[in-house]
């Protein structure tokens, strides 16, 4: 580089804390898997029984699925080489968009090639600059990069919390508009939104509320419709979007809500109109997918049995499991270092899944996320409680401040030896999940 001239690369090439992890032997990212049995995956040429995925009801290696994606290949080709807004519009993606308005009871709804992109996409082009978008502090983070994008005053609230979001609605002026976004089931608490009381404090200062349903279509409602048919809300939720990336095993997502909203959207959304549509091989799967899921409501049944016994296991193995009402299971370990060290005994032990540290959880209160499958057996699950429980208590697990609440022990998590300014910058300003 010239003297004198910032080199935008610097930051890469100070950037060591990857390596450092992987210099322990403790890096538990970008694992390559050759093939995959069902519930289990081959890493390194051994078996690893999954928790790590969010494919719920199990229909990602689906027979049928495969199928109806290689049909689809066959008639419309490897891919649509356009945004659907100019070629790539094909019949099998209004068929998609059709089901879906159809199943979720809304009046029309739009295809997105990804689920992070219809949030980014959607908030960026509905809000204006006198708006105001009221986000749950635990909000995935294709949402909290969609109120980047869009030109409103973001307006963050206490996680979980109407009475924080009463408190913050009732401090907006009137004539701005207001939108309410929260996740059905959130992504690393597996908690379930409180939207009765949500939806009233919005309604009564006249916001609309938009609810992502990523980690709850297939999970919750009467037919895996989602939290909002969960709670008998679909009339009274004006957006709701979606993702074909867990429980239907694929990639891509939607909005569904008023026709006119959606048309608006169509014609404005640039996460839509300026990138290639939907593969016609992932709108084959996941028709067949959503058909699949109707089909055969067993598959549900059995993804909370297999939740509330890894649940229930859990909490008697000693595990804090926070306040999870879903298939997706925190355990909470604090440090960052322990939560490496945990993943790492667990994937020797052939179980694979991951550590999530800040920021995708708040700095200190690192845990190991692990979710559920309809397809689970038993065997598999009582190894992995076993395996859990024994691999915690031999490293301590339960005796560390995050377990006895004891901060002098100073393992709270700030155990992290590799310094990080940016880190340290968000913890001073605690802020919180909205640092991401
Ligand atoms: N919303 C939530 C709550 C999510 O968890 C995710 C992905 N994990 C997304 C949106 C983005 O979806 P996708 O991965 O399908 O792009």
């Amino acid at each position: 580089m010239k003297d004198g001239h910032k080199d935008v690369f610097k930051k890469c090439a100070d950037f060591t804390e990857a390596q450092n992890v992987k210099d322990m032997g403790l890096y538990p990212y970008f694992r390559s898997i050759e093939g995959i049995y069902e519930n289990q995956v081959v890493v390194g040429g051994r078996r690893k029984i999954m928790i790590g995925s969010n494919n719920y009801l199990g229909l990602a290696h689906d027979e049928r699925v495969l199928e109806a994606s290689q049909a689809a290949v066959r008639k419309y080709g490897a891919g649509c080489t356009g945004s659907r807004f100019l070629n790539g519009t094909m019949k099998i993606h209004e068929q998609l968009e059709e089901e879906i308005a159809t199943f979720t009871q809304k009046e029309a709804c739009i295809v997105f090639s990804t689920g992070f992109f219809v949030n980014q996409g959607v908030l960026a082009t509905l809000l204006e600059g006198d708006d105001y978008i009221l986000c749950d502090r635990e909000n995935h983070a294709s949402i909290l990069d969609g109120c980047r994008f869009s030109a409103a005053k973001t307006v963050p609230f206490a996680h979980n919390n109407p009475e924080a979001l009463r408190r913050r609605l009732s401090r907006l002026p009137a004539e701005g508009g207001k939108l309410v976004i929260v996740d059905g089931v959130f992504s690393m608490s597996g908690d379930l939104v409180d939207l009765p009381a949500m939806n009233k404090v919005a309604k009564e200062f006249g916001a609309r509320i938009y609810v992502d349903e990523a980690h709850s279509l297939g999970v919750f409602g009467p037919k895996g419709e989602g939290v909002v048919h969960h709670f008998g809300l679909n009339d009274e939720t004006d957006l709701v979007m979606g993702t074909f990336s867990k429980s239907l095993g694929s990639m891509g997502g939607y909005i569904a809500g008023p026709k006119y909203v959606v048309e608006y959207l169509k014609h404005k959304a640039r996460c839509f109109m300026f990138t290639a549509a939907l593969a016609p091989a992932v709108a084959g799967g996941v028709l067949r997918a959503l058909q699949i899921m109707q089909e055969e409501p067993e598959r549900m049944a059995n993804l909370w049995k297999n939740a509330k016994k890894m649940q229930e296991g859990f909490k008697a193995h000693g595990f804090k499991i926070g306040t999870t009402a879903s298939p997706i299971i925190p355990l909470l370990i604090g440090s960052e270092m322990k939560a490496f060290v945990f993943s790492q005994k667990l994937f020797e032990a052939g179980i694979f899944t991951t550590p999530a540290v800040f920021p995708a959880v708040r700095y200190g209160e690192a845990i190991v996320r692990t979710s559920y499958m309809a397809t689970h057996t038993d065997e598999e699950l009582d190894y992995v409680l076993d395996t859990c429980g024994r691999i915690g208590k031999e490293l301590g697990i339960f005796d560390d401040a995050a377990y006895t609440g004891d901060k002098r022990k100073g393992s709270s998590g700030y155990d992290f030896t590799v310094p990080n300014e940016s880190r340290d910058a968000a913890v001073r300003e605690d802020a919180g999940v909205l640092a991401q």
